[in-house]
């Protein structure tokens, strides 16, 4: 395909404000794409050239996409750089400065889809000594090769700024209606995605074999499944009614979810909530699950927690010092882990999805040699709610968050908020105080000792039966002054223009600034109201900004559903 219809539909959706007017004018597009080029389309419209987890990295800085801009029009690096200035945007940049290009740089012929994203691979592949010159050289080649609207997308792809306000979910639910004429196809592929998270395969499978070939989608190795998720209580009693028979119930960490993949040829990768692969940032645990996990294939999932030399659990912001490229090797000594492990969800050659939870953990009691790093979690079996209370009180003495209470005849359900998994915090026995995520979906400028900052956040929760962002407060308390400055910095990437056509907003809450709903914060909050300010018809009381979950992607904030539960 001509990747100028793909530029086509690029225009119309960044001209679209409303998130069904979006899935309409993609599956009308997706109707007429062609078997071999839809997994590539399908990424292209999220901005990328893989699934997320592939850890397919462009490898560009903004400095040298400049300079490939300059390259493609014949103009001064300097000159682009001033214009990059004034629009604050690398795609406008492109744009205007493209426009202008001279009558003597003729086009190179068409550019297609398919050269483009073999063109980007190429591009994310490069690596060491002279690359960034190869890198500048392919990307020049492609800009030259384009309209100048195509260079403002291919900028902006390459440096992950596409911001065309559309999901995975929109994909999905696009793809559905496009395939096979209706929406009720979106549970079939969501179920696949869930343990597929690759838009890519969902959409080529779906196109050359039909749902039948996406019913047929299984857990493979090193393909991250979506996690299972957690309900909550107001009361502890509510489960005997909402778990029949006997439950697991399991110490609650504050550390960071971990699924590891060990494939056939032994190797080992790590992925985080959000699904990315983070293998490299914890050498030692991947040596260690060689060590004392006898399998030769395994998915298992577990929490990391840092731990100090007794074994004590410490804070998780003391775990997110691990978050890191460099001096990995440092930070192993400096904050040691431990993986508290708590699932099998794949051994030696089948899936383990579908097993009782019961199976699931006499399997791991087997297959785990005794050691002091990875350890299963303190865990009883029970159906008394007394018995689990009292667990929860020793947990909280151990300086744990609570506890999990999970059924025991239960499967694992991948990335599905059921109630065979419930979570129960200290926080929830405290009065009334509840935390939530919730995604930023804007911004209003501060006052007084704020200005030039922000001065508050407007956040949303996520409405996963519309794929949408709906508001439910306006957070400005709880924040460092720190923390204040470096707002502006920390959203520039995610500013937009104009609302995100998956966000809703009423007239009165309209913020100054507007964000891509990719960033995700937690908040404490008091109580929660009836609103006509929010688009929820929820507001928070009291808001109060925790902490920033970058291990949350915008799907994963607290949903509507949630809070209408909460309240
Ligand atoms: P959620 O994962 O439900 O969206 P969250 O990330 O905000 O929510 P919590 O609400 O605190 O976290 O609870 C669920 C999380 O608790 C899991 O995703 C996992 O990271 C963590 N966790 C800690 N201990 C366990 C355990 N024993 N079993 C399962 N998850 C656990």
């Amino acid at each position: 395909m001509d990747f100028q219809k793909l530029v086509d539909l690029y225009g119309e959706l960044e001209k679209t404000a409303s998130g069904n007017k979006m899935r309409e004018i993609l599956s009308d597009f997706f109707k007429n794409v062609p078997a071999e080029d839809i997994a590539v389309i399908s990424y292209l419209t999220l901005g990328q050239i893989a699934s997320g987890f592939d850890d397919v990295v462009m490898g560009m800085a903004e400095k040298s996409v400049t300079k490939a801009i300059a390259m493609a029009s014949g103009t001064d690096a300097a000159k682009v750089q001033k214009i990059l200035h004034e629009t604050g945007d690398i795609g406008l940049t492109a744009e205007k400065v493209l426009q202008k290009k001279p009558q003597t740089l003729v086009p190179l012929g068409k550019l297609t889809v398919h050269e483009l994203f073999e063109k980007l691979h190429t591009i994310a592949g490069a690596s060491g000594t002279g690359s960034q010159e190869q890198k500048m050289g392919i990307l020049s080649g492609l800009l030259q090769k384009t309209s100048a609207t195509g260079a403002k997308y291919i900028c902006r792809i390459v440096l992950g700024t596409l911001r065309m306000g559309v999901g995975e979910m929109t994909v999905l639910d696009s793809l559905a209606i496009a395939y096979t004429g209706s929406k009720e196809a979106k549970e079939a592929l969501e179920k696949a995605y869930n343990i597929c998270p690759d838009v890519g395969i969902i959409s080529e499978t779906l196109v050359k074999q039909g749902l039948k070939g996406i019913e047929k989608i299984d857990v493979h190795v090193g393909r991250p499944i979506q996690m299972m998720l957690a309900q909550r209580v107001d009361e502890l009693h509510e489960l005997e009614d909402k778990i029949p028979g006997k439950w697991q119930v399991e110490g609650k960490y504050d550390g960071e979810r971990v699924q590891a993949h060990k494939d056939k040829k032994g190797e080992i990768m790590l992925f985080s909530r959000r699904l990315e692969n983070i293998t490299e940032q914890f050498p030692d645990l991947v040596a260690d699950l060689q060590k004392y996990i006898e399998a030769k294939e395994f998915v298992i999932e577990g929490e990391i927690i840092a731990v100090d030399a007794k074994g004590k659990q410490l804070a998780f912001q003391t775990l997110m010092q691990r978050r890191r490229k460099y001096d990995v090797e440092e930070y192993i000594k400096k904050v040691p882990v431990q993986l508290k492990l708590f699932d099998v969800l794949y051994l030696n050659g089948k899936a383990w999805l579908h097993v009782p939870l019961e199976k699931r953990a006499e399997q791991m009691e087997k297959f785990l040699t005794k050691n002091k790093t990875i350890v299963l979690t303190d865990r009883i079996v029970t159906d008394d709610v007394e018995e689990a209370n009292a667990f929860f009180h020793t947990m909280l003495k151990q300086g744990y968050e609570g506890i999990m209470i999970k059924s025991l005849a239960s499967e694992y359900q991948a990335g599905t908020r059921g109630w065979n998994w419930v979570k129960w915090k200290k926080e929830y026995v405290k009065e009334m105080a509840d935390t939530f995520d919730l995604v930023v979906v804007g911004a209003y400028y501060g006052r007084g000792r704020r200005s030039g900052t922000y001065g508050a956040l407007l956040c949303a929760a996520y409405n996963e039966k519309e794929d949408r962002f709906d508001t439910v407060c306006k957070l400005g308390t709880g924040l460092t002054d720190e923390q204040l400055a470096e707002l502006p910095t920390k959203f520039a990437k995610y500013k937009v223009e104009h609302k995100p056509a998956r966000v809703t907003v009423q007239k009165e809450m309209e913020p100054n600034v507007w964000f891509e709903p990719k960033v995700v914060v937690e908040v404490l909050a008091a109580e929660i109201t009836k609103s006509p300010f929010h688009t929820t018809g929820w507001a928070l009381r009291f808001p109060r900004f925790v902490k920033f979950r970058d291990d949350k992607k915008a799907e994963q904030a607290t949903t509507v559903k949630e809070i209408e539960g909460m309240k």
